[in-house]
């Protein structure tokens, strides 16, 4: 007897009809990455609370890309080339924001994929993940504004003895000014005004600030 396990041809490929565009690119430049910003509506305006403590009034919610598996691999693989010729091991992130790109790195580089999470304010690894005396390690993140997560996740590579190779994010937002004492590269940079509390022209206006990572 023929069983049918009723699959077509065309299964798991699938589109949605809201799918803005199903085919990974081979080439990022900076006007696709912001072309793509702008299709997923993942740049903000309002006035945000960001990770550094700093206010300003533009966000770039990467989320809101990387929730299209197929960005966040185009993303992964366009970043990944730039340390494929040292051969890193292992890529990590800071929880949660690096997470989903930093497993497309680490997919594209065929590596381990791991991150660090905060505990009681630090950055530390858990869940049993560990490093190698020596390994070559590249910190991956979706958006750098200070750098201070990433200098931070550094760290916590050195002090488990791994050897850091560089930092790679999807956006810096610092306009080129975060220093990293490292080689370091993004997809896509943008100078965006940021300011202490104290001198958040917003905040004079009389407005406060929201936290963008936890809105919904
Ligand atoms: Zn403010």
């Amino acid at each position: 007897m023929r069983r049918s396990w009723g699959l077509s041809l065309t299964a798991g490929v699938r589109a949605g009809p809201y799918l803005p565009c199903r085919i990974p690119r081979p080439m990022l430049d900076p006007a696709e990455i912001a072309r793509i910003f702008e299709e997923t509506g993942a740049l903000l305006t309002g006035h945000f609370l960001l990770t550094s403590g700093l206010h300003s009034e533009k966000y770039l919610q990467c989320a809101k890309v990387l929730q299209w598996p197929h960005h966040a691999e185009a993303c992964g693989k366009a970043l990944a080339r730039h340390f494929a010729a040292e051969t890193p091991t292992l890529v990590i992130s800071p929880a949660i924001g690096g997470i989903v790109i930093g497993q497309e790195v680490g997919r594209a580089l065929g590596c381990r994929a791991i991150f660090a999470e905060r505990e009681n304010g630090a950055l530390r690894l858990r869940r049993g993940f560990s490093i190698e005396p020596g390994e070559p390690a590249i910190v991956v993140e979706d958006v750098i504004t200070t750098g201070g997560s990433t200098l931070e996740t550094m760290k916590v590579v050195k002090s488990h003895g791994g050897r850091v190779l560089g930092a790679l994010s999807v956006i810096d937002r610092s306009g080129g000014k975060a220093t990293l004492g490292s080689r370091y590269h993004s997809l896509w940079t943008l100078d965006i005004p940021t300011f202490e509390a104290e001198s958040c022209p917003l905040c004079g206006a009389g407005s406060s600030p929201v936290k963008p990572g936890s809105r919904k």
